[in-house]
């Protein structure tokens, strides 16, 4: 018999877990059944990609930053990763603007409506506020101060200060390349083994990966649903403009724009390139975390799209915590539909202030879910919006987390395949790797 590829396996268990929570919703199954049995298995699942995520990071930079070679090299595919990765989230922001201002998503937003949903979700928005106290009171500089651990094993022991590890990986990496090679050498193939090994761990975990993601689709349904159904559905039926929104803005950078780097800058066809990120994506999705999926972005750029470790190791890791489109787009949308719903309105400065600050917001993001929602706060601070306003936006937020995931994933293997493609690498266009390396 044929052997089903892996993707249509967690498509079918995606489809199957979407059934089985709409079953069990409509029929009012016992939803402590899906959260005492079904749910762990998506936990289960979650943790596991999560468990390998810090070393993955670690080993995967020290060794891509090691064997670049040298310091010139570095800075060249370093300087060449971080900017583009930051004009294409300008980019996202943009686009998240327009469609806003275009869409006005607040406006048909009924007053009503807006009110239930402030003293609703107050307390989420308290939890913010909270957080919002806490910004004031920070040096503007104490987001760099942040990338800098204090103690560079608690850092690897917090999958949300992955920035920390990063900027460690990347300092180990330069000083790897600047000791003398034979002293270096083992330390560099202890990191080489460690990611191999750690790649091998991805394949045993993706096995698992149709069910885990069954398990998460399902119990995610019950779990928005509730106690009261038609509540929750409500909400978000009155929240459907702004979630268009959204996923229209998102669309945009997956349909149009990304495509268009694919032309101006490499030789392969942007629907090659979808097949090959189909498994991550998918991933993406149900787990609502870059950082959860980047061992399978990894494996599926180096395997499928014929991408060198030494670029993929490099690029990935930084993009999954640094590079964050999808979010940067959605926290454009979110901050100017709440002023919009609040009936304030918002100058021009104030949304080329939207565009600086969502940018550093998805910097500081960490590829977990719910990340992006959590640093909507400093966008809406900078622009004087009330930050309990996110009460407005907390009901759909797991859902546009899963796409806005999805975009963030995508986004950081495009880059990936602009910075190899700039390499010389893939030169003919062929990207499966099976072609890429078949015997002459
Ligand atoms: N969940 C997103 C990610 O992991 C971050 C966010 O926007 O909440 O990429």
């Amino acid at each position: 018999m044929k052997k089903i590829p892996l993707h249509t396996k967690i498509i079918i268990g995606l489809i199957l877990g979407l059934l089985f929570g709409i079953a069990s919703i409509q029929f009012g199954w016992d939803a402590s059944f899906t959260t005492d049995y079904i749910k762990p298995f998506g936990t289960i699942f979650v943790n596991s990609l999560k468990m390998i995520a810090v070393p993955l990071v670690l080993a995967s930079l020290i060794v891509g930053v090691a064997n670049l070679g040298d310091i010139s090299k570095l800075s060249r595919i370093g300087g060449k990763t971080i900017f583009i990765y930051l004009i294409t989230t300008v980019i996202a922001i943009t686009i998240g603007l327009v469609a806003v201002n275009v869409l006005q998503p607040g406006k048909k937003l009924p007053a009503e409506t807006r009110d239930q949903l402030l003293a609703l979700y107050t307390i989420n928005a308290e939890k913010s506020s909270d957080i919002a106290e806490d910004l004031k009171t920070r040096s503007p500089l104490q987001p760099i101060v942040d990338i800098i651990p204090e103690n560079f094993f608690a850092a690897t022991t917090d999958n949300s200060a992955m920035l920390q590890v990063v900027f460690f990986a990347i300092i180990a990496g330069i000083a790897l390349l600047q000791i003398p090679k034979e002293k270096g050498a083992s330390v560099i193939s202890f990191f080489d083994g460690l990611n191999d090994v750690i790649i091998k761990i991805v394949e045993y975990i993706m096995i698992f990966a149709p069910y885990g993601v069954f398990a998460l689709i399902a119990s995610l349904l019950v779990e928005i649903a509730g106690d009261n159904p038609d509540k929750a559905f409500e909400l978000l039926y009155a929240l459907l403009w702004y979630t268009l929104t959204v996923v229209i803005g998102l669309a945009s950078m997956v349909l149009i724009i990304y495509p268009a780097i694919f032309k101006l800058f490499t030789k392969i066809k942007y629907r090659d390139f979808f097949i090959g990120m189909r498994p991550a994506q998918l991933l993406a999705f149900s787990t609502s975390s870059s950082s959860a999926t980047l061992p399978v972005t990894m494996k599926q750029v180096e395997e499928e799209l014929g991408v060198s470790e030494e670029v993929s190791s490099f690029v990935l890791p930084l993009g999954a915590t640094i590079n964050m489109d999808g979010t940067s787009l959605y926290q454009a949308v979110a901050a100017v539909f709440i002023a919009q719903a609040l009936g304030l309105g918002l100058s021009i400065g104030a949304q080329l202030m939207i565009v600086l600050t969502a940018t550093l917001a998805s910097i500081g993001s960490a590829g977990v879910p719910g990340a992006g929602m959590v640093m909507l706060v400093i966008v809406l601070e900078s622009i004087g919006i009330p930050t309990a306003g996110i009460a407005l936006i907390v009901a759909p937020d797991r859902i546009l987390d899963m796409c806005r995931t999805v975009v963030n994933v995508t986004g950081d293997a495009t880059v990936t395949m602009v910075v190899a493609s700039t390499e010389g690498e893939l030169p003919d266009g062929l990207i499966r790797k099976t072609i890429v390396t078949a015997p002459a």
